[in-house]
């Protein structure tokens, strides 16, 4: 007698990235809602299950879904807006104005649009970190397009109490204890929305952003809620200019003084770091998100990611906000951040195809405290995956599917990708929203943003794009 499953997909080539590594030539996975009910041979799983649906994947391959530890969703709003500047240039001519001026309706969709480029480049779970925006429908904006999306992501919520200082304009800061109650109400409200794809997390923007009493605050409520603390730390020098300015020491020293590090502490970029700071990291377990090409578009420098992995810290994937990036492409940033280390250590077998999809699935999951649940394909979790369909002339031939995925697939080689057992997009199409609409929809919401926020500009010398 077969068991009955909800979705079943034969003859792929699975890439399970288990403790093994190991890879199943002609395998299917059956789900049960929105779980993995079973993987292997197609000959196995067939004589023990039928499926209320099947896809034939024949010539694809099937990846567990990618992790995007660090992003700003709403950031879909600047993309080629101020390229060119430096960090600090480039938050206050850019990225200040356009949050302090948007909308929830804006939020809304252009997070959309950054969520759908995540699935369309393989990536199923996202760390959303939005600013310390006054107003909690801004919030809840880009929390429904995470919903609305299918993906399974964290949501967290940023803690400025010393922005004014250092020309964070009014709308982007607050006391921290109305940003930690806010974060609180957040995850009462919203905490498991989605079926259970999405949780609730808490951010600290920068260190010159913040003061002591909020760091200690911020590490108060993570131990009092069980939510994560998630941090942009040394992404450029000035993280600790102005940390000796307040407190006369490093940036990850006052982190570990004010008791901020631990092992649900994600550090955001981590490119300017001393051994001292390193050693910091690995006695408090921390993991890092690292941002290749972010720390490239803002010139921002290579971080030490292969000595921090070889020391055994976590290292995850992520692209960051798509103003310094400019797209949300997960598969760019596998590429990207296998070369820059690449590049830094003048090494070409430092890191290695299959240690970088590491980083992009198992790596993320367990610096997101999910590594039971996602990041790898076995019985039991939950099921994210993507079918590569690898025959464009971009990817093809495939030799070593590792390596295709790493270096040579684009977004048009995602065929299929199904997260909490959901397929969400077959075909290359999406099947539960209208993309195309939505598409215009954020064209015309982003410049109606812009021209209100003035960063249009910046624009001064181009032609103006008219939306269809
Ligand atoms: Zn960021």
């Amino acid at each position: 007698m077969k068991q009955t499953v909800d979705l079943l997909i034969r003859h792929a080539l699975i890439i399970t990235q288990d403790d093994a590594r190991r890879v199943i030539e002609d395998g299917a996975l059956a789900v049960r809602g929105n779980q993995i009910a079973a993987l292997g041979a197609t000959a196995e799983i067939d004589l023990a299950f039928t499926a209320a649906r099947t896809i034939d994947a024949t010539g694809k391959a099937l990846f567990p879904g990618l992790l995007n530890i660090h992003t700003h969703l709403f950031q879909s709003a600047v993309k080629g807006l101020g390229e060119d500047m430096a960090v600090e240039q480039w938050v206050q001519a850019v990225t200040f104005p356009t949050a302090a001026a948007m909308n929830a309706e804006e939020a809304y969709l252009l997070a959309m649009v950054s969520c759908l480029e995540n699935l369309r480049s393989g990536a199923t779970t996202v760390m959303d970190f939005n600013y310390a925006l006054r107003d909690p429908a801004l919030h809840t904006a880009v929390i429904q397009a995470m919903v609305d999306s299918g993906l399974r992501g964290r949501y967290t919520r940023t803690i400025v109490d010393n922005g004014a200082p250092m020309g964070f304009p009014p709308a982007l800061c607050q006391p921290a204890e109305e940003a930690l109650a806010h974060a609180q109400t957040l995850q009462h409200d919203h905490a498991g929305a989605g079926d259970g794809r999405l949780d609730i997390g808490l951010a600290i923007g920068v260190i010159w952003g913040v003061t002591e009493q909020g760091l200690r605050a911020t590490r108060r409520v993570a131990d009092a809620t069980g939510m994560t603390i998630t941090m942009h730390v040394n992404e450029s020098p000035y993280d600790n200019v102005a940390a000796q300015q307040l407190w006369g020491r490093n940036t990850i020293a006052m982190l570990a003084e004010t008791g901020v590090l631990g092992p649900d502490f994600i550090a955001v970029h981590c490119v300017h770091m001393t051994d001292a700071d390193i050693d910091l990291f690995k006695q408090h377990a921390v993991s890092v998100a690292y941002n290749a090409v972010s720390n490239m578009y803002l010139g921002s420098g290579i971080a030490p990611i292969v000595r921090m992995a070889d020391l055994g810290l976590t290292i995850g994937l992520a692209t960051d906000g798509s103003g310094s990036n400019n797209c949300q492409d997960m598969l760019e940033t596998l590429k990207f951040s296998a070369l820059l280390q690449k590049v830094g250590r003048m090494d070409a077998s430092c890191v290695l195809a299959q240690g970088t999809l590491d980083w992009a699935t198992r790596g993320g999951a367990h610096a997101l405290g999910l590594a039971e649940q996602i990041g790898s394909l076995r019985v039991g979790k939950k099921a994210d995956f993507f079918l590569v369909d690898p025959f464009t002339p971009k990817a093809i031939p495939v030799h070593d599917p590792v390596a295709t995925l790493v270096y040579s697939a684009g977004q048009s080689n995602v065929e299929t990708v199904v997260v909490d057992g959901r397929v969400l997009m077959e075909g290359r199409q999406f099947v539960h929203l209208d993309e195309a609409q939505l598409l215009r929809d954020a064209q015309r919401a982003a410049q109606a943003l812009a021209a209100r926020a003035g960063t249009e500009r910046l624009l001064a010398r181009r032609g103006k794009w008219r939306p269809i």
